[in-house]
């Protein structure tokens, strides 16, 4: 198929495509890679009238370390993010999920930023946000404003991002020397969407684990963190009994869909098998 006609605009500044939305309300969209977008437009589950086009906006694309933080540009492409040795040093679980998304011609056009404001429940990047306790930076008529990443993934394709505004940047905590961490995919063909992924992270403080995060994809329409989950492992080593715990409670809180890839008990499986997995992968790198 091919998309319903519309108008196209190249913007030439983030201010440039802020005048463009607000013109134009819901009828617009932004055009990032387009490796979402472009593909919900051929099939007609997206009709924009207006595309925005803020792809050539190369002051969006940059990665910072900006104190406590590692700042990345929301039109940083996929590779540049995967390839770069600062993300490898200040947040090595970004790079650890991204070696799980999509494939490298992909990569090479889709953004991090189009990939957060997509929000699809089976992306990756999401729940790295979110264990990263990330804060998203959108720009738009009534200026700028940052939003916590736990408050920003609303639903599915549905972000806290108003439809006049653009996310700029994203800022990631970065992660302590000696924090235990990991990031496990389960999918059918490596690079293709997660059928179920776990991520978790914490630090290791006299043998006993604090901050955790800990966080499914594919487990359920808008769950990235899970609450009951990280509750069962504040303040308690790991070990056997500890990581059954922490995996029944993920069991019982997740929400999983049947989709063509697995039914809700083969998914339940997996939300387990990976609990246990990253758990004992992030307490052999925690110090
Ligand atoms: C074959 C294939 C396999 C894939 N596999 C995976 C995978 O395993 N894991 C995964 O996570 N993803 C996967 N993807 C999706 C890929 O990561 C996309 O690049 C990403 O979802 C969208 O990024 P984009 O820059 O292409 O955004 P676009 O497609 O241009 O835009 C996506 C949405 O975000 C909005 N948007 C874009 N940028 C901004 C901005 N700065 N501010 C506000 N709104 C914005 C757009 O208006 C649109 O609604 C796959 C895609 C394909 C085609």
């Amino acid at each position: 198929m091919k998309p319903s006609a519309f108008e196209y605009v190249r913007a030439t500044s983030v201010d440039d495509a802020i005048s463009a939305l607000s013109q134009h309300g819901d009828e617009a969209r932004l055009l990032a890679g387009g490796q979402s977008l472009i593909a919900m437009m051929n099939t007609r589950l997206a009709e924009p009238k207006v595309l925005v086009d803020i792809g050539r906006l190369s002051d969006l694309s940059y990665i910072r370390v900006d104190g406590d933080a590692l700042s990345i540009g929301a039109l940083t492409t996929h590779n540049t993010v995967l390839q770069s040795a600062e993300v490898a040093a200040h947040c090595p679980l970004v790079s650890a999920a991204y070696a799980n998304v999509a494939h490298h011609t992909v990569r090479n056009r889709g953004t991090l930023g189009g990939n957060l404001c997509h929000n699809d429940p089976a992306s990756e990047m999401p729940l790295v946000a979110s264990l990263l306790d990330a804060e998203l930076v959108l720009r738009g008529s009534g200026g700028e404003r940052r939003v916590a990443a736990e408050d920003f993934f609303v639903d599915t394709f549905h972000t806290a991002a108003h439809a006049d505004e653009i996310l700029t940047e994203i800022r990631f905590a970065r992660q302590g020397a000696g924090e235990g961490w990991a990031f496990e995919v389960v999918s059918q063909l490596k690079g293709d969407y997660a059928i179920v992924a776990a991520g978790c992270r914490f630090a290791m403080v006299d043998g006993v684990c604090r901050g955790v995060r800990l966080g499914f994809v594919g487990a359920g329409p808008a769950i990235k963190r899970v609450a009951a989950a990280e509750t069962a492992l504040e303040g308690q080593p790991v070990n056997g009994a500890t990581i059954a715990a922490v995996a029944e409670a993920a069991v019982g809180a997740v929400d999983p869909h049947a989709d063509m890839h697995a039914d809700v008990q083969y998914k339940l499986d997996l939300v387990q098998a990976l609990s246990e997995r990253v758990l004992k992968q992030a307490a052999s790198r925690a110090v």
